[in-house]
């Protein structure tokens, strides 16, 4: 006992995973994975449930996916029941309490921001995925940064020791996202309205300030019809639009037809890239700027 005693520090500091219990972290989509890899850094382990490229609407809900969840100690979400058709049951077959809603380890990044488009009633028999608004606020980066600070007082509260240290790292992501918006908000005004598929880019559109003539989609979730499609062909004249944008689980051939018959390029714009944490978020969000700016070209 008394050998353990004098060697334990040692021990402690060859094996650090010894003295640091990580925080099991899970994200519900890979953008989301990235802000909370970003914030947690070695305090956390991150997992994600979503692939990248995947519809973050329909994943899958595989058992596999619930055995992510067993152990967490938080459950990130982006929150207004994007998730709502596949993740109760994940975690409800999980077993892990402490991460149903409403308890500390259940944290909807759309409780952090100010919401765009929330819809008077829920509309489900529609076939509307937004019922609660619009979550798609991931794609902001300003809203990011919002959530990343109300993650870290989150998890500084599951996990109080390291309270200051996710504090610190969600104010250097705030930082470097505040930089990115400064740095792209002139270079992207006066260009041409964009049309997309579904409404992904409502946020990322109004923070800097990109005018979005109409939608491939009528409302989100429903199919269009060809009188649509023609309306929106007609409108894609009339407005001077330049670029359709569209989730990369969206391209298929209603964005190729509308592409055909009215001389807009199509754009495959991400929701979630590969890429670890801050980087791979800040890439995304740099990726889909860079297309946006192409509009004057
Ligand atoms: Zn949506």
């Amino acid at each position: 006992m008394k050998l353990l005693k004098r060697y334990l520090p040692v021990l402690l500091l060859l094996f650090p995973t010894f003295a640091h219990a990580e925080l099991q972290i899970v994200a519900t989509l890979p953008a989301l994975g990235q802000i909370a890899a970003a914030v947690a850094g070695e305090d956390g382990k991150v997992r994600v449930l979503a692939r990248v490229g995947q519809d973050p609407h329909f994943v899958p809900p595989k058992p596999t996916l619930a055995r992510h969840l067993a152990n967490a100690d938080l459950l990130m979400t982006a929150g207004l029941a994007l998730e709502g058709g596949w993740l109760p049951p994940l975690i409800e077959l999980s077993r892990n309490s402490r991460i149903r809603v409403g308890q500390p380890g259940h944290f909807a990044g759309s409780d952090a921001v100010e919401m765009l488009g929330t819809l008077e009633k829920a509309d489900r028999s529609m076939g509307d995925v937004h019922p609660e608004g619009n979550p798609h606020w991931w794609l902001d980066p300003l809203r990011a940064a919002k959530t990343a600070t109300a993650l870290a007082g989150r998890l500084g509260e599951i996990d109080p020791d390291h309270a200051d240290a996710y504090q610190l790292r969600a104010a250097l992501l705030r930082k470097h996202l505040h930089a990115l918006v400064i740095e792209w908000q002139p270079r992207l005004v006066d260009l041409p309205p964009v049309v997309s598929y579904h409404d992904s880019y409502r946020y990322f559109c109004e923070r800097f300030a990109i005018p979005v003539a109409g939608f491939i989609e009528p409302k989100p979730g429903v199919e269009p019809s060809t009188r649509h499609l023609d309306d929106l062909v007609a409108l894609i004249a009339a407005r001077k639009v330049t670029q359709v944008w569209v989730e990369p689980y969206h391209l298929g051939r209603l964005v190729k037809r509308v592409a055909k018959l009215s001389g807009a390029a199509v754009f495959t714009m991400p929701d979630s890239v590969e890429g670890e944490g801050a980087d791979g978020y800040l890439s995304m969000i740099e990726q889909l700027l860079e297309s946006a700016a192409g509009r004057n070209q």
